[in-house]
């Protein structure tokens, strides 16, 4: 057996040395808050974390263009459909799955209940249709080029102002929810004294990389390229050679992955401002999303994944944890998505159709636990006013939960801005969103690990119901080039 457990360390050492990480990124952080380093030095800290998202943010947008290029021109046209079908199939019903356990804890724990919260401002409703407009607009990008870039903000800044004592205080608020480009700027007064006051003014916005609409290119242009006879074989075998090469840098960026991840998870425990007096002040509500996430997770996606594919879903999850742990300390399931697909092929065998087809974009739209989050958000915040929602707008807030979440970009904090739109459809302050900010990071991070592990059983479960199809499909080609 001392045999067998050097097969297993050789087997499984990369996954070991993640893990190691992010027991050693937590004890190191948790020593280091001792040293009270500043923000500056912290970010220095941080450099081998940094490097390593930027790696593999290096290799999103080759691996999203050519493994759905490759998928798609590779799926005979019988199967395409299907897979398709399936596929968009097991995104809603989970996403809507989640998004109504979400529903049912937040009303039933009423996190949001104790909280009295006086607010100053102006709401403006955004109109629904906008979002649906905007949703399919960038399916459209203008610009193939620029459709790949990305960038999500969220900024508090603090400043103080003196005014005559006689000056009305004028609140105000804009908000444009709108999915491309989300900017959402408020000021609250948050003390008055004298004729010193203090404002607080919270930006989130989001811009760039408009995955939904180079997804869309890409699945265009494969079946075009996969129709067009000798001159798309050319161009297939070019992207599906592109594609080897760069799952070839992928699996470099891997082995760097554990450092990464350790000094990625030990730096946002030092630069945790407050941990007593936000676990206080979030306690509940954080409770409640995370048991929200555990029970998808870990009994609602592993029922799926059992009744269906018809194999122990736990031991799929450990093929899969890389991916999550990567995700844990990215807080980015695009950042991931090299991983997840590395994952999926190497360590659960699945086909490789399927995963490059349903991973890329399930990353894209299929968050479960960001439409849980924004669900359980947006009534908790309801709850913190002390307005409660009636039966249609709860059917708003999922419906709303579950387009946010399909809007929302795979990068750290995308669900935040997106919650906005959730909050604007039920008429609720959108400069709330002040009230969850402070813990979202962390929540941010349990989110996108669910996020990850729903795309990855997806892809488990379309492998599973194709897996007919491809080999009749492999045995009719063998035997037709014979
Ligand atoms: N960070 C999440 C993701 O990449 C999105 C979110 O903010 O919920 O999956």
């Amino acid at each position: 057996s001392a045999k067998c457990w050097k097969a297993f360390l050789k087997r499984e050492l990369l996954l070991i040395l993640t893990v190691l990480a992010v027991v050693f990124g937590l004890v190191l952080g948790i020593a280091m808050r001792e040293a009270n380093l500043s923000k500056l030095d912290i970010a220095y800290f941080a450099f081998p974390g940094t490097l390593f998202v930027r790696m593999l943010k290096m290799v999103i947008v080759p691996i999203i263009i050519c493994s759905l290029v490759t998928a798609v021109s590779t799926i005979p046209k019988t199967a395409a459909s299907k897979l398709g079908g399936r596929a968009v199939l097991y995104y809603i019903t989970t996403t809507l799955l989640s998004v109504i356990m979400g529903i049912i804890l937040v009303v039933s724990i009423n996190p949001g209940g104790r909280l009295v919260h006086n607010r100053t401002g102006s709401i403006r409703k955004a109109e629904p249709v906008d979002t649906l407009l905007d949703l399919v607009r960038n399916l459209f990008p203008t610009n193939i080029v620029s459709a790949t870039f990305t960038q999500v903000n969220t900024n508090v800044k603090e400043f103080t102002t003196r005014v005559p004592i006689t000056t009305k205080m004028n609140v105000s608020v804009m908000v444009q929810p709108t999915m491309a480009n989300t900017t959402a700027a408020y000021m609250t007064a948050v003390s008055e004294q004298d004729v010193v006051i203090d404002y607080r003014l919270v930006t989130a916005s989001k811009s760039g990389l408009n995955a939904l609409g180079l997804i869309c290119f890409c699945l265009i242009f494969g079946v075009i390229i996969g129709q067009m006879g000798k001159d798309g074989e050319v161009v297939v075998k070019f992207f599906s050679g592109a594609n080897e090469a760069v799952l070839k840098m992928v699996r470099m960026v891997i082995w760097y992955g554990p450092i990464g991840i350790m000094f990625l998870i030990a730096s946002k425990i030092m630069a945790m401002e407050n941990p007593n007096q936000e676990l206080a002040r979030f306690g509940l509500y954080m409770v409640t999303v995370i048991v929200g996430l555990i029970i998808h997770g870990f009994i609602v996606l592993p029922i799926i994944y059992a009744v269906i594919v018809r194999k122990n879903p736990f031991s799929y999850l450990g093929g899969a944890l890389q991916a999550l742990l990567t995700a844990l300390a990215t807080a980015s399931s695009s950042a991931t998505l090299p991983v997840t697909i590395t994952c999926a092929e190497k360590k659960n065998n699945i086909d490789r159709r399927v995963a490059r087809f349903v991973l890329p974009i399930g990353a894209t739209i299929n968050m479960d636990g960001t439409a849980l989050y924004e669900a359980v958000a947006a009534i908790y915040i309801a709850q913190a006013n002390g307005i409660v929602l009636n039966f249609g707008q709860i059917i708003a807030v999922s419906l709303t939960a579950t387009a946010a979440s399909i809007g929302a970009a795979g990068v750290p904090q995308a669900g935040l801005v997106t919650l906005i739109i959730v909050l604007a459809a039920v008429g609720l302050p959108a400069d709330d969103i002040e009230l969850i900010l402070a813990i979202d990071w962390l929540l941010d991070r349990f989110r996108t690990s669910i996020n990850v592990w729903g795309d990855s059983v997806g892809a488990a479960v379309v492998n599973h119901l194709l897996k007919d199809d491809f080999k009749q499909m492999d045995e009719d080609e063998l035997s037709s080039s014979d």
